[in-house]
């Protein structure tokens, strides 16, 4: 039997590499749709994350301004994010400046490596780098069990460049975007980007709509800061989970129904005494027919809103 010795077999190896690597087929762009001048959005399954989907299960949007563009979420894997810098590359060359996280969901971020890798600087809240990495570890495995070991193994969790204390704006060039940084609300990390050229507010997931809302941070806080996001100047809104945009602020309102529910329900059942796992099962019960993926996030949510309103 013929057999290559162990340097001519490596030797050919990596002419094989070599060769074979311009062949590989260049990522499939994401489907995009223009929701206003310059504004993409591509709009991510209302779906939990499954190596089928590859985590393409949250908005992924992009700004083009003259002179550069911005990108809001990175996708749930390297490869959503490669499709999406195909979709960016199908619209312009132009460079891709920034790419901004609005929040540290891994559906959002797992991408983040793609564009720190052309250049992008990564901005996020103040928060974001101390919430991503308390959670890193967690979210390699969950995500190693969701998206499976190759998709979640290719992923180097990348933290933002820079962050928001409050406000800021960033230039493309003839347009700004507004950053704000929010108090503990979706997680204890959220920012939204305001296009103030067209109007249009990448809520992240602030707003879901379609998909259930997932509490990750405070329901009161939440509550309490959805007249301030209601008075964003904004024409549409972008959910970070949902259709590629919607009229704002009019899109809040099936979310505000559904976490004035949560709360009522659980109010009601603390002061009737009633115990947590059965205040957990009819807690917003009548929000159920309204929602996606209820039976998937309705009792964990209900959970974590009941030690948060247990001590009020
Ligand atoms: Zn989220």
């Amino acid at each position: 039997m013929f057999r290559l010795s162990p340097v001519v077999a490596a030797l050919l190896a990596g002419l094989l590499v070599a060769t074979a690597a311009p062949a590989a087929p260049a990522a499939a762009p994401l489907p995009v749709t223009e929701v206003a001048p310059g504004v993409f959005v591509h709009a991510g399954a209302v779906a939990q994350t499954s190596p089928g989907n590859r985590g393409d299960i949250a908005n992924i949007g992009f700004v083009v301004g003259e002179s550069a563009v911005a990108v809001i979420d990175s996708g749930g894997s390297v490869a959503v994010a490669e499709s999406a810098l195909a979709a960016i590359r199908q619209v312009t060359d132009l460079p891709v400046r920034y790419l901004i996280n609005t929040h540290m969901h891994p559906d959002h971020v797992f991408g983040n490596q793609v564009f720190a890798g052309i250049g992008a600087t990564i901005i996020g809240h103040r928060r974001l780098p101390a919430a991503l990495s308390a959670r890193a570890d967690f979210y390699r495995q969950s995500m190693r069990e969701q998206l499976g070991a190759e998709l979640a193994g290719a992923v180097t969790i990348t933290l933002p460049d820079e962050t928001v204390e409050r406000e800021q704006r960033i230039d493309l060039g003839g347009r700004t975007l507004l950053l704000r940084a929010w108090e503990t609300a979706h997680t204890d990390n959220d920012l939204t980007v305001l296009d103030e050229a067209t109007g249009t507010l990448f809520a992240g997931d602030l707003l879901f709509m379609q998909h259930v809302p997932v509490l990750d941070g405070s329901i009161k806080g939440w509550l309490a800061q959805l007249p301030e996001l209601a008075a964003l100047d904004a024409e549409r809104v972008v959910p970070g989970h949902g259709p590629p945009s919607a009229p704002w602020p009019q899109a809040l309102e099936a979310q505000t129904a559904y976490l004035e529910a949560l709360a009522a329900d659980l109010r009601a059942a603390i002061a009737a005494g009633v115990p947590i796992a059965e205040a957990v099962d009819g807690a917003a019960a009548g929000q159920a027919g309204n929602w996606r993926l209820f039976e998937a996030y309705n009792p964990r949510n209900a959970t974590a809103a009941f030690a948060e309103l247990e001590w009020e």
